[in-house]
């Protein structure tokens, strides 16, 4: 807005200068010409000083009749010019018609301050044609007529502007608030994603992998295994004799240790194996590039360091124990499911025989 009040300033100010060939012209090098040069001179220098100021300290928002000064300089320079160049009349006349539109035009949203500039240069203007052109009285009243109708239909023009402005307003904030509202809900949604996918990717209690997410990712493990012809090995683990924990602790006691045990399990493992709840007190665990040798390490040192579990003092006594069955996946597995069942049969064979041990699978065919 500051760059456009003083582009029109200086706009304004050259076709003012320009004016000063016409009077030349007119009334050659006299008194009255002289007089109208300093007036134009005084009304150029005026706008061009405003010009420089609004660009520095011109703040629309705040200084709206700041802006509005150079209506009433430039529309004083025209009624000016009325008593300097009387025979002149009719271009003046045109001159201040032109003007009262452009008051009413090109002044966006500042209804108030276009009618009073108007008016201002509209009765000044009707005024000086009185007093110094001796105009016949049918002139002066068609005079009067004309500036009359160019600020009726400029008002009604810049009303019909900010009413359209306004509405346009609206309608953008409309949109915006709209934006606003589907950003939130995308928020929403997505946070409402997330939160689906934890529940459906995550075992609430342990924290582990839940048993379908679990699945998923060792069937990929697995899947890549055969494709690479690297060993894949699988952990069935239970925790032993946990019902007499839950009877002996409450249930609450027995859910608090079967999260430190998941998180001793985790802890046992390489970051690119997967550990999942399978349910109850069982967990499951996929290790691929795993030999059956490696994983019976690996077993055994996650056997010992559920065995040492801290406990509090009350529980001093209680020795947790888990039974973990090893398969190593065969070549001819068709899915996880077999590798799983293995696993699983260990799991009962080391229950069978006493529980606190790790059980190998040797039975069956080719290793990947
Ligand atoms: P075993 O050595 O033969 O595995 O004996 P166990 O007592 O561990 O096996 P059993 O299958 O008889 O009992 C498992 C118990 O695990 C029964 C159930 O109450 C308990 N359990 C399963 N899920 C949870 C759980 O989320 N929180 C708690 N506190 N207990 C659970
Ligand atoms: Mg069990
Ligand atoms: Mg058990």
């Amino acid at each position: 807005m500051r760059f456009e009040s003083r582009l029109a300033l200086v706009l304004v100010s050259m076709v003012f200068a320009m004016f000063a060939i016409t009077d030349y012209n007119l009334l050659g090098l006299t008194r009255e010409y002289y007089l109208l040069l300093s007036m134009r001179t005084v009304v150029i220098s005026l706008c061009l000083v405003l010009a420089f100021v609004l660009g520095r300290w011109g703040g629309y928002s705040r200084n709206v009749w700041f802006h509005a000064l150079p209506l009433w300089i430039i529309a004083t320079g025209i009624i000016l010019i009325v008593p300097l160049r009387p025979d002149t009349l009719s271009t003046q006349i045109t001159a201040v018609v032109v003007a009262t539109m452009a008051f009413y035009l090109l002044i966006p949203n500042l209804l108030t301050v276009a009618v009073l500039a108007s008016l201002y240069l509209s009765v000044g203007f009707f005024a000086a044609v009185v007093f110094f052109t001796g105009m016949s009285p049918t002139d002066t009243l068609h005079v009067a007529l004309l500036l009359i109708m160019a600020n009726v239909v400029g008002y009604f023009a810049l009303l019909r502007l900010e009413f359209l402005q306004r509405k346009q307003f609206a309608l953008l904030h409309e949109e915006l608030d709209q934006n606003r509202n589907l950003l939130k809900e995308i928020e929403h949604r997505k946070s409402l994603e997330a939160q689906l996918r934890m529940v459906a990717e995550r075992d609430t209690l342990t924290g582990l992998d839940s048993r379908s997410y679990f699945m998923k990712r060792a069937e990929t493990l697995l899947e890549r295994s055969r494709l690479e012809n690297s060993p894949f090995s699988l952990f069935m683990i239970d925790v032993d004799h946990f019902k007499s924990i839950n009877d002996t602790w409450g249930h609450t006691r027995g859910d608090l240790i079967l999260t430190k045990i998941a998180e001793a399990c985790a802890q046992s493992l390489r970051p690119s194996d997967v550990i999942g709840r399978f349910g109850g007190e069982e967990f499951v665990v996929a290790l691929s590039h795993t030999s059956p040798d490696d994983a019976k390490m690996v077993a055994e040192r996650l056997k010992n360091n559920v065995a040492a579990l801290p406990l509090n003092d009350e529980m001093s006594e209680l020795r947790l124990s888990v039974t973990v069955g090893i398969a190593a996946a065969h070549a001819e597995d068709v899915d996880l499911d077999a590798v799983i069942t293995r696993a699983d049969k260990m799991l009962y064979a080391g229950k069978r025989e006493g529980r606190n041990r790790v059980m190998m699978c040797h039975e069956g065919g080719e290793h990947i």
